[in-house]
């Protein structure tokens, strides 16, 4: 049955990839980011020609508390309801602790953890109403375990792990399923910019930085694919995960299992 998944911070990378997968299942589909050029909308109508959905673009920043809110109301003013969120939105920085610019770490926490709060919090009491819902946010293998000079995205993804947990207790007697997915490195654009720095920093040629620093803790020693963490929201919304609650599923080549 179609159902209607917004999808946070889509336009790149592991969302866009989740976008995909869910448009291929021939769901009503929206994407998101806090830009609003010709490109997004175009995106939107290039994922509806290939699946044959519904796609829309949405522009809402996911560091404001009222857009993140208002993207799940305007999804289901759209389309009359909304049954799948997936909270991707995310940016990242490295610094040591100390140097750690105060409004990026505010930004980080507010683009990766607390805007889950507001679109689960403005989606609940639909998929209550509509008696089915299925939440998948994306953590990260830094939402189980840490890395030096990531303190925010570590904090938040850490955040964002307890958060699923607390959403699928209050969620638990109702049709509704809430679950992170912790990827570990997928090669997108947010992994592809921390390259050229850590080329810089160690002197080191682009494969040896993948395989020795990025890959360093992924024991697979390859990048897990977007198509990969969209199959696996495919299969948290599929009717064989209906028992699946309050959990987190690694999508990490090995990482979380040293
Ligand atoms: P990406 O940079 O390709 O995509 C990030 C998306 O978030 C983009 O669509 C961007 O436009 C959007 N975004 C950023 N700020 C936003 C804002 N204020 N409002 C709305 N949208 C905003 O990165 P990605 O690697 O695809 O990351 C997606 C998610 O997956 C993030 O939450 C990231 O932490 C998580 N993740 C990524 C990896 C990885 O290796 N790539 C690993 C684990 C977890």
């Amino acid at each position: 049955m179609t159902k209607t998944a917004v999808i946070t911070g889509s336009n790149s990378g592991i969302g866009l990839g989740v976008a995909h997968a869910l448009a291929a299942e021939g769901h009503n589909v929206v994407i998101n980011s806090y830009s609003d050029r010709d490109e997004d909308h175009a995106l939107a109508r290039e994922i509806a020609e290939k699946h044959g959905n519904k796609t829309l673009y949405i522009k809402a920043d996911m560091s404001k508390a009222d857009e993140c809110r208002a993207l799940i109301t305007k999804a289901a003013a759209e389309f009359g309801c909304v049954d799948i969120v997936v909270n991707n939105a995310g940016i990242q920085h490295v610094a040591a602790i100390e140097d750690f610019p105060v409004e990026t770490w505010d930004r980080i926490i507010a683009i990766n953890m607390n805007s889950s709060f507001h679109t689960m919090a403005a989606a609940l009491p639909m998929m209550r109403e509509a008696g089915w819902g299925r939440i998948v946010n994306i953590a990260s293998a830094h939402g189980l375990t840490a890395s030096p000079y990531k303190s925010a995205y570590v904090t938040a993804k850490h955040g964002v792990v307890g958060m699923t947990k607390v959403v699928a207790l209050e969620t638990a007697e109702d049709p509704i399923t809430c679950n992170a997915i912790c990827p570990g490195y997928v090669l997108t654009p947010l992994v592809e910019a921390q390259i050229p720095d850590t080329m810089e920093k160690y002197g080191m040629d682009r494969d040896t930085v993948v395989r020795e620093v990025l890959l360093e803790r992924q024991p697979s020693k390859q990048f897990a694919t977007v198509e990969q963490i969209g199959g696996t929201v495919v299969f948290l919304c599929s009717p064989n995960a209906e028992q699946i609650t309050g959990t987190t599923i690694s999508v990490d080549g090995g990482w979380t299992a040293l």
